[in-house]
């Protein structure tokens, strides 16, 4: 570029910044910030909360990998930001050049809506982008446009940035064609051995040492207690006898991978940088009922006890669902339409089975640690001193099916050639297939150590390489203005546990373990005793799309909420509910309350499905009550399972379609607030299919116009979704 007089004056550093929910966007940041680095660029990452360590005036060349949440919504960790960003003004920012890798899901409406937003706010205040954007669709596999992404970027970035010294021709995360021999060469030349019967002697060769995760006297202090304490039980007298899990062996069909001499598209292997220090103290003191300080959640945690528990779904059901009411100590400020978070334990028998994979006795799983190191996963570093065992139960997530950078860490820590073999293949471009359907088994961390034995991996390298654990979501089901109300909120859920072929039973995190808390009550009324005293983690996540209910109680809302989707509703209801109280008794109404009160109160559309009305009507008392009571204009009820049900539509866009024309003025004379909750993949799409269907045939659009009517409705929060 020397004498070239238009040539754009190089940056010296660059910044990274991401936005993660799940810790995806977080792991490929890092990636990008561990690679610039090796190549010779001077970088920075942070997460965007974070936007007020950089010097924004003067930061040249940005990189953002950015995920979407929710219905669009950006992460959690980036709402700051996004606070901060709205409220630049002016083209402060033509001084920056950037990039964005989006992540996110084409099953869901706004794909990579946060990368999208971005791009066009930093277009609005002056920045350009260097490098065209990438979006990477979980649907089809992150890895096909994030790792071209990747590797493209690096070329793009040596015209922007000045690296020293300038290796940005480093074959990372793409091997070369001379590593991938090598690859190759190890595992098959390996192999061969193996067949020759070398096998004997390489198996009984010392284990592997760790190669990272070194303590300040260079030894992994985890390790250093591993061999002298491994056969110890796994009980002691703090806890009760918990008979770990063993895992299941996963079945896949390795018999095509002797076809493929070349592996290609390896990940890249994330640099090792935890650290495991013991601290003085022998175990931390953590109260019964309390949970470990490392646990961060977005706003105030708060310990609820269980003060109410029903099973609404009859064991023939085909999903159990269940309501529970929370209580609180204090005040709590929140409205119909609020969710809350929970940060729910992994399964106990799990976490055991997994320490005891891992060689961990029962006295070092509750061992005062420390867990350090420059540049570790932001989840773990506010772990200062918290046990083994705590680290595995609220700090990682166990249940998640691993991405291919893990499996390809675990084949560098696999003893055994047949298993490195493998789980190098399944890392592999030639090995998609197989990694797919070992993915589909959804394998726990333990059936993949069950299934892979040799793996003999540093705590600390499995530390930093497991996904950050997550809260779980729910709607709150009940009205702060009932009575008790600012005390006490309520929930309902499906108890997630499923059976895969092969005899393996999967279970979710939270839903099986809060039913367990809850005393596992059988259908029928609710119960007030009978479970745990335990109090239970729980914290406000208030409706950043407003999804609450219009201030102006005469406006009509539309509900279209099947199954668990109608949660948030009823809180609407129970809300309307004592608002019409409240009326009633303010004005002391004499005759004709009915249509007194309807002058001060919109109607109230719920468009519910379900699949039987006896097995999984759910809330059906409470929603005939409220219809008696004529709170509930119009219960509309689909039923996808059940025969010979006259006038009956399967699913709720079926309702909708019969009452086109009555939606229509609801929306268009009396300006209704339409809601939708529940799954976005199926439901919410068919929904907004039909809405759109309704404006054509009931308000003369054409079907482009009806779009964009949409999206203008959605923009002016008269069309909500909660998904
Ligand atoms: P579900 O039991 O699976 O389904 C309820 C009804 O919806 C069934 O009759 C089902 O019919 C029908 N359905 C299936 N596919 C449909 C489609 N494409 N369009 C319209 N209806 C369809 O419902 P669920 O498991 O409770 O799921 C509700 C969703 O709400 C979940 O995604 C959940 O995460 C979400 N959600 C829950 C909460 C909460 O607080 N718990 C809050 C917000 C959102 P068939 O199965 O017979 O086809």
């Amino acid at each position: 570029m020397a004498g070239n007089e238009n040539a754009v004056p190089q940056a010296d550093h660059l910044t990274v910044f991401f936005a993660s929910q799940t810790g995806n966007a977080e792991s490929i940041s890092r990636n990008i910030y561990e690679q610039a680095q090796e190549r010779g660029f001077k970088s920075f990452h942070y997460v965007l909360n974070d936007h007020a360590k950089v010097d924004w005036d003067k930061e040249d060349c940005l990189v953002f990998v950015v995920s979407t949440t929710g219905d669009g919504d950006p992460p959690d960790n980036s709402t700051k930001f996004w606070r901060h960003l709205r409220k630049l003004k002016g083209v402060g920012l033509t001084k920056a050049k950037y990039t964005i890798l989006g992540l996110g899901d084409t099953n869901y409406d706004n794909f990579c809506q946060t990368a999208k937003r971005l791009d066009t706010r930093l277009q609005e205040l002056g920045a350009s982008s260097f490098y065209p954007r990438g979006l990477a669709d979980d649907a089809t596999g992150l890895e096909e446009t994030v790792d071209p992404w990747i590797k493209n970027l690096w070329p793009a970035l040596a015209h922007q940035v000045i690296s020293t010294p300038a290796i940005h021709d480093l074959p990372q995360p793409h091997l070369t064609q001379e590593e991938e021999k090598v690859v190759k060469d190890i595992i098959f030349k390996q192999e061969q051995d193996r067949r020759q019967s070398i096998v004997t002697s390489t198996l009984n060769s010392p284990k592997l040492l760790p190669k990272t995760a070194v303590a300040a006297n260079g030894r992994d202090p985890i390790e250093n207690t591993v061999e002298d304490l491994k056969n110890l039980t796994l009980t002691s007298p703090a806890n009760p006898p918990i008979t770990p899990a063993t895992g299941y062996k996963i079945d896949v069909d390795f018999s095509t991978m002797a076809n493929h001499a070349n592996l290609t598209a390896l990940p890249r292997v994330p640099n090792a940088n935890l650290q495991i220090a013991d601290l003085e103290a022998d175990t931390v003191s953590r109260t019964p009922g309390s949970v470990p300080t490392f646990i961060q959640t977005p706003t105030k945690l708060m310990m609820a006890t269980v003060n109410k528990v029903q099973c609404l779904t009859p064991p023939e059901a085909l999903k159990r669902t269940i309501t529970i009411e929370f209580g609180f100590e204090d005040d709590v400020d929140y409205a119909p339409g609020d969710a809350f978070g929970i940060w729910a334990p992994n399964n106990e028998a799990l976490v055991r089975g997994v320490l005891s994979a891992l060689n961990v006795s029962d006295t070092a799983a509750m061992k005062a640690v420390r867990l350090h190191g420059q540049g570790i996963p932001s989840h773990l570093q506010p772990v200062q001193s918290a046990t083994l065992l705590d680290i595995f139960r609220y700090a990682v997530d166990l249940t998640s099916p691993p991405k291919k950078a893990n499996i390809r860490l675990y084949a560098e820590h696999a003893s055994d050639l047949a298993d490195k073999q493998k789980l190098m293949f399944m890392a592999s471009k030639q090995g998609a297939d197989q990694f797919n359907a070992f993915r589909a088994q959804l394998p726990t961390f333990l059936d993949i150590m069950h299934t892979f034995p040799s793996i003999n991996i540093p705590l600390a390298r499995i530390i930093e390489t497991l996904p950050p654990m997550q809260p779980r979501y729910y709607s709150i089901t009940s009205s702060p203005m009932s009575k008790n109300g600012h005390r006490r909120w309520s929930c309902a859920f499906n108890v997630v546990t499923y059976d895969l072929p092969g005899g393996i039973h999967r279970r979710g995190v939270c839903t099986p373990w809060l039913d367990e808390l809850a005393g596992q009550v059988p259908f029928g009324k609710a119960a007030t005793t009978g479970f745990t005293t335990q109090r239970l983690p729980v914290f406000l996540k208030p409706n950043e799309t407003r999804f609450n209910l219009p201030s102006d109680t005469t406006k009509p809302v539309i509900m279209i909420g099947p199954g668990t989707g109608v949660a948030p509703f009823m809180g609407f209801l129970e809300h309307r509910a004592e608002q019409r109280l409240i009326k009633k008794r303010l004005v002391n109404i004499g005759s004709g309350p009915r249509q007194h009160l309807d002058d001060h109160f919109g109607d109230m559309w719920l468009f519910f499905g379900c699949r039987h009305r006896e097995r999984d009507w759910l809330f059906r008392e409470q929603m005939e009550a409220y219809k008696r009571d004529g709170v509930l204009t119009e219960l509309q009820l689909a039923v996808s399972r059940e025969e010979n049900v006259p006038n009956s539509a399967k699913y709720v866009q079926d309702l909708m379609r019969n009452q086109g024309k009555s939606i229509w003025n609801l929306i268009h004379k009396k300006g209704a607030t339409i809601y939708v909750c529940g799954d976005a993949k199926g439901m919410a799409k068919a929904v907004h299919d039909e809405l759109v269907n309704i404006l054509v045939d009931h308000g003369g659009f054409e079907k482009m116009a009806a779009i964009m009517e949409l999206n203008t409705w959605a923009q002016e929060k008269r069309y909500l979704r909660d998904l």
